[in-house]
């Protein structure tokens, strides 16, 4: 086995040794991330919105529009009380698919720009009037100035890198002091991880090479100067609790992933403090 494929073995942002949890996970027990042992990269290219999506939603990424764009108008009101105003404020967002948050935070006054790895998402989404650069994360990374961003957002992206740390630092170099960080993330500490282990193991996406937590959230935070403002679930899930179908128990478990951000998906804004 080569060095590169035992990468999980010592966790990215601390460097200790991490620990197998299950047959193909493994936890840092400082920083209580989890490394997927069997990840393999995917070809994000043209169908793999149409067919991955669908598969999920059942519609296309496409035809979804309006209930995409319904969460994410969602997300930035979730900011409004922290920078008041989004007039002419720059906003990064990496990961843009067909330019559907670009779209929605051009609405609400900002100038966005985003960067996407599909050749037709991104075609997509500048023939719609938004501004997207095609390529991959990582090496657009280097050509862009350092505090220049008022907001970054990536929804549902930091989770397919290996290279963690390269991310996080290139979070916080292209940030202005004090502008924010938007997160959403798969996390383990929720219903399906705890309750549905077989199924969790089984359906964890190939291509996610780490899976966070509130709590892991927050130790890389401090690694790299960034202040967590707010965690919000993304997606109430009582039914994965135990007879989470039975009306007042439905509520229970609603209330207790709400207070204890015990989801299977988070949506975090987090400040750049330093
Ligand atoms: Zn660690």
């Amino acid at each position: 086995m080569n060095h590169l494929m035992e990468k999980y073995k010592l966790c990215e942002f601390c460097g200790i040794s991490t620990h197998q949890i299950r047959k193909y996970f493994f936890k840092c027990p400082k920083c209580k991330n989890i490394y997927n042992k069997s990840y393999q990269t995917i070809a994000y290219e043209d169908t793999y919105f149409e067919t991955e999506y669908k598969k999920q939603y059942g519609k296309s990424y496409i035809d979804d529009k309006k209930n995409i764009q319904l969460k994410m108008q969602y997300r930035l009101n979730r900011i409004k009380p922290i920078l008041q105003d989004f007039s002419g404020k720059k906003l990064l967002e990496i990961g843009s698919a067909a330019g559907f948050f670009l779209e929605i935070a051009n609405e609400n006054g900002f100038i966005s720009k985003g960067w996407e790895i599909s050749t037709y998402m991104s075609e997509y989404a500048n023939q719609n009037g938004n501004t997207t650069i095609q390529g991959n994360f990582l090496d657009l990374l280097d050509h862009e100035k350092n505090d220049q961003y008022d907001v970054i957002s990536a929804f549902y992206v930091i989770e397919h890198f290996t290279d963690q740390k390269k991310i996080w630092e290139g979070f916080q170099r292209l940030l202005k002091k004090g502008g924010l960080l938007l997160l959403a993330v798969p996390s383990y500490f929720g219903p399906a991880f705890y309750f549905h282990k077989d199924e969790w193991d089984k359906n964890h996406p190939k291509d996610h090479y780490i899976d966070y937590s509130p709590y892991g959230i927050k130790t890389v935070c401090n690694l790299f100067g960034f202040k967590k403002l707010l965690i919000y679930t993304e997606g109430l899930h009582p039914e994965r609790f135990l007879l989470g179908n039975v009306f007042f128990l439905k509520y229970f478990y609603s209330i207790i992933q709400k207070t204890f951000n015990f989801s299977d998906t988070i949506y975090i804004v987090l400040k750049k403090s330093n």
